[in-house]
């Protein structure tokens, strides 16, 4: 790591002492040393958090938006490490029209922008989105919290914060969201899938699945617009990873492809050469 990035590291940290940790540079996670608790100084001011696997963050789309380049580049590595896709948007504007392309599963967003400020980029998201919004501020103003979360944000850190509070304010947004997912309809197109009884329509039309068929499809439906690897249709679908010396999963994707365009409908789970399956509107 380098020294510029140690300081920004210290300055973001809450208390000064940084370490980049010695499994650089794919650790599991960052540790600001020496934290204290200060509503309890004899504890150590600690989150611990179950590390979600490599395979869940790896699929978990992150959107920082934040005109402070230093925080947000430190931002970007410190999530990446994590395994999480970052991206990055400097002001409002760009950040909006990112969220308006890519289905993120999570968007950090600082309150303080240039242009459109943090309040009006959340509320205008939040028009026709539920994103988990954590937002950001130097203030720490009550009635800036009470505006952020009535602009829409789900929740609210003030910096500086320590890296570790960010990354555990971040899983629980991400499990809060999956937890409501999972009792979702899901739709995408003209696809709906219904997770509790199995049963999946395209238009109004019943499609009949065999369990892996469906759980193929969920997949999918519950990473629409993103590239999804061989690799990890394999582990989340048949839960093992020989993934590079099988085609039962290229036999599954023509099943599920004769079924769901058994009327004409257009093409929904296309072919990323060599890569994978991205379930996407042509
Ligand atoms: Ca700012």
């Amino acid at each position: 790591m380098r020294d510029q990035e140690l300081s920004l590291a210290a300055s973001v940290c809450r208390y000064p002492e940084w370490v980049a940790p010695p499994t650089y540079p794919y650790p599991r996670s960052y540790h600001c040393q020496a934290e204290k608790n200060f509503e309890n100084p004899t504890q150590p001011y600690r989150i611990d958090e179950p590390a979600l696997s490599a395979y869940t963050t790896s699929m978990i789309r992150i959107l920082v938006i934040e005109d402070e380049t230093e925080i947000a580049s430190f931002l970007r590595r410190g999530l990446s490490l994590e395994g999480y896709q970052v991206d990055v948007a400097f002001d409002g504007t760009r950040g909006l029209e990112l969220a308006a392309t890519i289905d993120y599963d999570l968007i950090v967003l600082d309150l303080m922008l240039p242009g459109v400020d943090g309040f009006e980029v959340a509320r205008r998201l939040r028009a026709d989105s539920n994103v988990p919004i954590i937002m950001l501020t130097a203030r720490d103003a009550v009635r800036d919290r009470v505006a952020g979360l009535e602009a829409g944000a789900d929740d609210y850190l003030v910096k500086p914060f320590a890296f570790e509070e960010l990354l555990a304010r971040i899983r629980a947004q991400l499990r809060r969201r999956q937890a409501a997912q999972s009792q979702d309809v899901l739709r995408f197109a003209n696809l709906t899938l219904d997770t509790r009884s199995r049963e999946v329509r395209i238009s109004e039309r019943r499609v009949e699945l065999t369990a892996k068929e469906y759980d193929l499809l969920e997949l999918f439906m519950r990473h629409p617009n993103q590239v999804l690897t061989r690799d990890i249709i394999y582990d989340r679908v048949w839960n093992y990873d020989f993934g590079g010396e099988s085609n039962i999963l290229e036999v599954y994707v023509r099943y599920l492809r004769q079924k769901l365009e058994a009327n004409g409908e257009p093409r929904l789970i296309h072919t990323v050469r060599s890569v994978g399956y991205i379930l996407r509107e042509e």
